[in-house]
């Protein structure tokens, strides 16, 4: 391969995000009205995700429910269209007194909501007061709950048991191996979660146990197993024991594929060696290696990088994950849920949203680099906190939506124009480390100023995570799309409520 042949991280999308990004008059306009950066939302493609997941718990003939984990995204028009969903088979994960409140004020009501993550007092008061289900992080946390519960004579909350620190050991794994599950700062490890079965059973006028629960921030699908069936077991302990528990909750990290095409994600990881090692020149700004060095003339360490091209991710990694043999019992986790009567919870955060939105940017400026040749410097209305990929390691490729849908002009000189081209995009702080990204980005062509940037299926904590008003730059808009009779219609995000259009039919 040339050398300098572009090499493109294209999207993966989708209907109906993909032909959104047809309409580049209309996202134009928005940018227009509404200024860059701008967020744009597709709540319809929410609710079609967890038809999808659903479709995979009957597939498993499993019972259970689908919670969104509301953090990847703070948006009220997928909370409430989610909310508009099938109330015994999608709820909402929140994780934070002011998540809470939002998806109450959505139309949840609080028996279809689970609150995860670290509680304060008053997100565990309103928690207990609406019934929502508590998922307990740890015996100090189970204590507070528990004095709440009888201080202010609330009713019997619902608990799932957070558990970390799965092993096999001796008695369990056989063989001798010891694989420890990485190592999470929530969750009461399983070596001490005796203690808390104890405490749930001595505070059972206050609190009941409903189910086990884990969330492992991994793509390893034989570390999710081994923690799945682990917890199936723990179920028939705690049965055992008394206590009275239905589900088991595997938390989320089912995955994103971002880039279209592996072909693509290969050929550009094997020049990221390339370049570390000085044969091809830096594939990044200032010749960043995400975490891979020369060293002795080869690659040391490892690319901490996004599996941005997935072959199975979302729903399709939910079903691979039933399907397959488990370490320990050698049976699908889907046959060991069922057989133990067991529901099955999930909180989907970033699968839920995948394909559900877009980050526009406008871009302000073209210039040619300094330090290399026939590269760019494409400074965009928008920084690194409003598109916060790169935050992420996710790596893909941006569309250019020309301004009049006109192929370019040439750039300045004429020696950018049509053809493609190398470009670093920089961001609108005066900052140094201000770039959307560290990669060297190709596009089909050098863009111009008043050219927007769209940065697909960014709804997945790439959109407002990480926003933040410095320099009193403005903070994205959030808009909700819908089609209607083949017209794409907007309103601001707060405006968005699923209701049947009163004369254009469903939304
Ligand atoms: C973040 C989080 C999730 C969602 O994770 P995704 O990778 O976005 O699916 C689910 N559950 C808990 C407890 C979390 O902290």
């Amino acid at each position: 391969m040339a050398k300098d042949e572009p090499l493109y991280l294209r999207p993966r999308v989708e209907p109906p995000l993909a032909s959104l990004l047809g309409e580049a008059r209309f996202l134009h306009s928005l940018v227009d009205a509404l200024g860059s950066p701008l967020n744009v939302l597709l709540p319809e493609v929410v609710a079609e995700n967890a038809a999808r997941f659903l479709s995979v718990y009957r597939r498993h003939r499993l019972s259970g429910r689908v919670y969104f984990a509301h953090k990847a995204n703070r948006s009220s028009a997928l909370v409430r269209r989610l909310a508009a969903c099938d109330p015994v088979a999608v709820g909402v994960d929140v994780a934070s007194l002011g998540e809470l409140r939002h998806a109450l004020g959505c139309g949840f009501t609080g028996d279809r909501v689970m609150a995860t993550g670290p509680k304060d007092p008053q997100f565990l008061w309103l928690a207990a007061r609406v019934g929502a289900t508590v998922n307990v992080d740890s015996a100090g946390e189970l204590r507070q709950l528990v004095e709440l519960v009888r201080g202010h004579g609330l009713s019997r909350t619902r608990v799932l048991a957070r558990l970390s620190g799965f092993e096999s050991d001796a008695g369990y794994g056989g063989v001798g191996t010891r694989v420890l599950s990485r190592g999470s700062r929530f969750g009461t490890p399983v070596a001490e979660a005796e203690a808390l079965w104890s405490a749930l059973e001595e505070h059972a006028d206050a609190v009941e146990l409903v189910g086990l629960a884990y969330h492992l921030d991994t793509t390893g699908l034989e570390e999710k197993a081994r923690a799945l069936e682990r917890c199936v077991l723990l179920m028939d302990e705690c049965r055992a024991r008394g206590l009275t528990p239905g589900a088991v909750d595997i938390g989320g990290g089912f995955g994103v594929g971002y880039v279209a095409e592996a072909a693509e994600w290969e050929r550009w990881t094997t020049a990221l060696s390339e370049a570390v090692l000085g044969a091809r020149p830096p594939l990044t700004w200032r010749g960043h290696g995400y975490g891979l060095r020369a060293e002795g003339g080869t690659v040391r360490g490892t690319a901490a990088l996004y599996p941005a091209h997935r072959t199975v991710a979302g729903p399709g990694y939910l079903d691979e994950l039933l399907s397959r043999p488990a370490p320990a019992l050698g049976r699908p986790p889907a046959t060991l849920l069922l057989e133990h009567l067991n529901n099955l919870y999930i909180e989907p955060g970033r699968a839920l949203v995948d394909q559900c939105g877009v980050s526009l940017a406008r871009v302000l400026e073209v210039r040619r680099t300094s330090d290399a040749p026939d590269r760019y410097l494409v400074r965009l209305g928008m920084n690194a906190g409003d598109v916060s990929l790169e935050e992420h390691v996710v790596l893909v490729d941006p569309v250019l939506l020309p301004r009049d849908g006109a192929p370019g002009e040439p750039y300045g000189d004429g020696t950018g124009g049509n053809r493609p081209v190398g470009v670093h995009l920089v961001g609108n702080l005066c900052l140094e480390a201000d770039l959307i990204t560290r990669r060297l980005v190709y596009l089909p062509r050098l863009p111009s100023a008043g050219d927007v940037l769209a940065f697909a299926n960014t709804a997945g904590y790439a959109m407002d995570f990480h926003a933040h008003r410095a320099q009193r730059q403005p903070v994205a808009r959030t808009v909700a799309v819908t089609r209607e009779a083949g017209a794409w219609r907007w309103c601001p995000d707060e405006d968005y409520w699923p209701l049947i259009h009163p004369e254009k039919g469903p939304f």
